[in-house]
């Protein structure tokens, strides 16, 4: 039974779909005004992992994540570069997709872009306020009234006069409240805006989820996920929207994912503190950026040091150490491995006690390996295949042990074609010269009767 952890109820609870073996889901998508970090790595690699698994469990999963390409952040960016605000979500789009795919993550289904989506945007907000749910307020400006609504705070827990004392106070003479929020804002000289029945103006940055959600999967469906900061105000807002709206539930699971950090401090864009995922990339290999990311629960919190990325290579080595020299074999079916892998993800996807079943799996084929290679080869076949839902794992061996090192890997070879002539040759001391210069690269040969293979010592 997949049991998954809803932030609504903060219980892990049985994972029901409204259709059975059909999945809609919803992830918050990036803001497009800089490169993404490492805390998007996680939040997305997280997803990544979970999508993957309901499909290998045989779901069918409708994957929307949507790219928000309006908001004042990207407004602030355009005008510091001088350039049009288009300009800049299109650099960064194009930016997300490259360090996306290098990090192996499986496309949605739909990725909408907010400003496509502005009459619907307008459509819900005049739902809204026809379901006497907002308000245009003093400003012009259109504004969720949430005291209508009655279970506001329900996701994030808090009732509304506690959050009342945790606003900002604002002393705001255009909202009736400190807690409304605004729906859609008129805009300001040179600021890019769409006609509306209130003015030139542009959506909030929350009504945009709700309209490109429920547009494309339906006023009501299953997992609606994101990081843990979207928790509030950004998700409860959501929630009120939609439901004002429409009247009726608006999703049955709310999946959060814990902050990558920097020491103590979350990694963000607005902190500063951030490390992309493009400059990790230029030193390290992205199987071991996702190794690190997916070595935690998706729900804890994850310190950042380059030291973890180091152990995760050595990690992954244990894995490609166990897949060497093995022939294509169909994989046992039944182990207690793949039950113990599959127990450890029916439990809210816990990765790190699955990655333990996979290291006795590995430890498995060595021990296999010394007395019945055809046993080792499909035990090898099965560890291959489980890596796979986690996405990793699917690498040639050689491949893998031949990345990563500081050396070129061509000079390394023609050193080792070199060595091979001289013990053709019989000539010892050059063969073993050789064998010195690329111990001294951290390069390690082995021979053995398939030939010769080499790898970087870590
Ligand atoms: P943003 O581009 O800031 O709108 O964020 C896009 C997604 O990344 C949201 O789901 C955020 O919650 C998530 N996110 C941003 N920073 C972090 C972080 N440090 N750790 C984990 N997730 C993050
Ligand atoms: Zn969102």
């Amino acid at each position: 039974m997949l049991q998954i952890h809803n932030t609504l109820t903060r219980q892990k609870q049985e994972f029901i779909p409204m259709v059975p073996g059909k999945v809609g889901m919803y992830v918050c998508g990036v803001t497009v005004y800089d490169y993404c970090h490492l805390g998007h790595a996680r939040t997305y690699t997280s997803v990544d992992v979970i999508i993957r698994y309901l499909r290998w469990r045989g779901y069918e999963v409708n994957h929307v994540r949507n790219i928000t390409d309006i908001d004042d952040k990207i407004i602030k960016r355009a005008s510091e570069n001088n350039e049009e605000y288009r300009v800049v979500t299109e650099r960064f789009t194009r930016a997300m997709h490259e360090d996306f795919s290098a990090l192996g993550l499986t496309a949605p289904e739909f990725e909408p872009r907010a400003t496509d989506y502005i009459p619907q945007m307008i459509g819900l907000i005049e739902k809204i306020i026809a379901n006497q749910h907002a308000y245009v307020g003093a400003n012009g400006d259109v504004y969720f009234d949430v005291r209508s609504f009655q279970s506001y705070g329900c996701l994030s827990h808090h009732d509304i006069e506690q959050l009342e004392s945790g606003a900002r106070v604002e002393i705001s003479e255009v909202k009736r409240d400190p807690l409304d929020f605004v729906l859609w804002k008129l805009a300001k000289p040179g600021e890019p805006s769409w006609d509306s029945p209130w003015g030139k103006g542009r959506p909030g940055w929350h009504i945009e989820c709700s309209a490109m959600s429920m547009d494309l999967l339906g006023k009501h469906f299953d997992i609606h996920a994101g990081g843990r900061d979207l928790i509030f105000p950004h998700h409860e807002n959501e929630i009120a929207q939609s439901e004002a709206a429409s009247k009726h539930p608006f999703v049955n699971l709310w999946m959060h994912t814990g902050f990558l950090q920097m020491e103590k401090e979350k990694m963000s864009k607005s902190l500063g503190n951030f490390v992309t995922i493009r400059d990790v990339l230029r030193e390290h290999e992205p199987e071991v950026l996702r190794f690190f990311l997916i070595s935690s629960h998706y729900r804890s919190p994850l310190i950042y040091t380059t030291d973890a990325l180091y152990q995760s290579r050595q990690s992954l080595e244990r894995f490609y150490t166990a897949l060497r020299h093995l022939s294509d074999a169909p994989h046992p079916e039944n182990t207690r491995f793949e039950n113990q892998f599959m127990a450890a993800m029916d439990d809210d996807f816990n990765t790190p006690v699955a990655l333990s079943a996979l290291f006795d799996l590995a430890h498995e084929i060595q021990r296999l390996r010394n007395k019945d290679m055809r046993a080792a080869a499909a035990h090898g076949a099965l560890l291959k295949r489980l890596g796979g839902v986690l996405g990793i794992l699917q690498t040639a061996p050689e491949t893998f042990f031949q990345t990563g090192g500081e050396t070129d890997p061509a000079k390394i070879e023609a050193l080792i074609a070199q060595r091979q002539q001289a013990r053709r040759e019989k000539n010892w001391a050059e063969a073993d010269r050789i064998r010195d210069e690329l111990a001294s690269m951290f390069v390690v040969i082995e021979d053995s009767p398939q030939g010769t293979t080499w790898k970087f010592l870590k």
